[in-house]
């Protein structure tokens, strides 16, 4: 197996604060805890920019803010979010102005549930193909959001269209709460992989309670591991984490018990076929 390329998500796009206080918002205390996250062993940083109020938002100043102050500090992989439920696409694809190394790209649509709201993600075919032939241009390595096998489909049209340069790296988001999520069972984790084309290499981030599960079951499988409090903002049920780091000190003691060992951010690159 490959060492480990360990993933932070610190801040997400639907919860704020009143979540976790210890979610990073301003770009001063994202920039702190990417680095945090850093020094506790995590290779790449997933980044989503938030407005003076904590409001989610697609804004290429504010990217760049925390891609030129994160950078500064260290060499961890920044990955911008192209994501964002309820911004429009052609301000979504602006993260991309801020000259990351890599970004997410969305493989399909959900609908988020939420604080009793439906949140829709739409990502339409021809929006994806924008996307991806946008990081090709650039070359910014996409990492792949699949939140259900069908999306598998999406990833095979890119294949056939030129839009992605091997290896293809891959994120099961597993265990969405809403329309089109799947549920993370060590079943449906084996049936994500099962559909992974030739030449993927493949992370795994679990929603909620899924998190650390699917994290543990990523790391035995010889996949990458996502972890941080946008996608779960409890250490453990009924207690909250402290920081991000916290959650990434954690995998990488996991990793370390069961004898995988954690890739630097060089490392990481190296895996993935990226060039700094
Ligand atoms: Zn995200």
């Amino acid at each position: 197996m490959d060492k480990l390329i360990i993933t932070a998500a610190l801040t997400g796009g639907i919860h704020g604060k009143e979540a976790n206080p210890a979610l990073p918002e301003q770009p001063d205390e994202i920039i702190r805890e990417a680095l945090r996250c850093y020094e506790a062993g995590a290779a790449v940083v997933h980044l989503h920019a938030r407005d003076g109020a904590g409001k989610g938002v697609a804004d290429a100043r504010i990217f760049a803010e925390m891609n030129q102050g994160i950078r500064a500090r260290c060499d961890i992989i920044i990955q911008n979010t192209t994501g964002g439920p309820g911004l429009p696409i052609n301000e979504r694809i602006t993260s991309l102005d801020a000259g990351p190394e890599m970004a997410s790209l969305n493989m399909g649509s959900v609908v988020f549930f939420h604080q009793g709201k439906e949140l829709p993600f739409i990502n339409l075919r021809l929006e994806i193909e924008a996307f991806a032939k946008a990081m090709l241009e650039r070359g910014i390595k996409p990492e792949m959001e699949v939140y259900n096998p069908s999306m598998f489909g999406e990833i095979e049209n890119l294949i056939k269209q030129g839009l992605l340069a091997a290896p293809y790296y891959i994120n099961f988001v597993m265990g969405v709460g809403g329309m089109g999520g799947y549920p993370g069972t060590l079943k449906n984790l084996a049936i994500m992989i099962d559909h992974l084309p030739r030449g993927s290499v493949f992370n795994v981030s679990g929603i909620g309670r899924a998190q650390l599960p699917m994290n543990t079951m990523a790391v035995l499988s010889g996949g990458h591991a996502r972890t941080g409090l946008e996608d779960c903002v409890n250490y453990r049920k009924g207690e909250p984490a402290k920081s991000n780091a916290q959650l990434v000190e954690r995998i990488v003691r996991l990793a370390r018990e069961l004898g995988r060992e954690v890739a630097t951010a060089g490392e990481a690159r190296a895996i993935l076929g990226m060039k700094r």
